[in-house]
């Protein structure tokens, strides 16, 4: 399993997967943050979004997630301020230059983006920001992995770690999930052949018998990681559980501010805490996001889902599988059919 939406992309646009022997399969995990981001978050996400003063900031990706009825593009369509950003600091500016306003910056991904939102919630408290805040959806990789591996429909026996969120935190979390359930990790990169390599490493070290952490991504990554962006992300955030689309709630696998930068929390500042909401039926992202299924065998692939009209992220998010399958192997459907 291919734990990044990046590397998923490579692999299916490069053909990579189909250049293995018949006995191997790779299979897509959830490694897309929007795509993992549950939809109770999207309504959230929309809700604040259409008050008149929210000025409402997020990456490109989240604007077309679907919630139960719509997106953000349509809250923008319908008057709400929505406005892509790239980068939260930028968010910052904006709250700054708005006094009058209250700007929300939507925090969604992996330890990779973490260190930036951190930074962005750390500079607002110290220049004293008060119309500044975070919806918060963050979520690490490691007890992603434990639940996948500790579930009984389980069938990945290794795993490409994401190299850029290693980048941030290097890799020991890794080495008791390999000692405990026997599984080789391999810190791997993105582009064809750093996976190729990645798959490669991961093999041998079942053949052999092995189940270590090895890093294929040295030209990017330490064993010990970015210790100041790690201590910047613990000052700001403490670990909590957080619930994940197709995963369900996992214990301990998100970030949620610090009781000292309560305050920067959208959540709560909007009184949208205990909001919920079920997923589309239709959708079997959750499976595919797991491993269990791939898109081209989802009924709505290419049919009532497609990017212009999608019905789950992993179809909408430029990391998503679903995305990545419809940009380069919907022919198949055709051909097969
Ligand atoms: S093709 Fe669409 S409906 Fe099917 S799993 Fe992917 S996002 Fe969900």
């Amino acid at each position: 399993m291919e734990l990044c939406g990046g590397q998923t992309h490579a692999i299916v646009r490069f053909g990579v997967d189909e250049l293995l022997p018949a006995s191997l399969t790779l299979v897509h995990g959830p490694g897309c943050p929007v795509c993992v981001t549950p939809i109770e978050l999207i309504e959230k996400a929309l809700e604040i979004a259409a008050r008149p003063e929210v000025i409402f900031c997020s990456f490109g990706d989240m604007l077309r997630v679907p919630g139960r009825s719509k997106d953000l593009l349509t809250v923008k369509a319908e008057g709400g301020d929505v406005r892509i950003v790239y980068s939260p600091v930028d968010a910052l500016a904006i709250a700054k230059e708005n006094p009058a306003r209250e700007v929300v910056f939507f925090a969604v991904g992996f330890e990779t983006t973490a260190p930036a939102n951190a930074m962005a919630v750390y500079q607002a408290a110290q220049q004293h920001v008060a119309n500044f805040s975070l919806l918060v959806s963050h979520v690490l990789v490691p007890p992603a992995m434990e639940a996948i591996l500790s579930s009984p429909a389980n069938r990945v026996q290794g795993f490409l770690a994401a190299g850029h969120v290693c980048t941030v935190m290097g890799y020991t979390e890794y080495e008791p999930v390999a000692r405990r359930y026997r599984v080789p990790i391999v810190v791997t990169g993105f582009e064809p052949l750093d996976i190729l390599q990645g798959i490669y490493m991961c093999v041998l070290q079942l053949e052999e018998g092995r189940a270590e952490v090895e890093n294929q991504y040295s030209r990017s990554v330490r064993r010990e990681g970015n210790r100041r962006a790690q201590d910047l992300i613990r000052e700001v955030f403490k670990v909590v559980p957080r619930k994940w689309r197709g995963l369900g709630e996992i214990p301990q696998s998100g970030l949620g501010l610090q009781p000292r930068f309560a305050d920067f929390d959208a959540e709560t500042r909007f009184g949208v805490a205990d909001r919920t909401a079920d997923e589309s039926p239709d959708c079997i992202s959750g499976s595919i996001l797991r491993g269990l299924n791939k898109p081209l065998e989802c009924p709505a692939f290419g049919i009532s889902c497609t990017p212009e009209h999608p019905l789950g992220a992993t179809m909408v998010s430029s990391e998503g599988a679903c995305a990545a399958y419809y940009r380069y192997r919907r022919n198949e459907i055709s051909a097969g059919s």
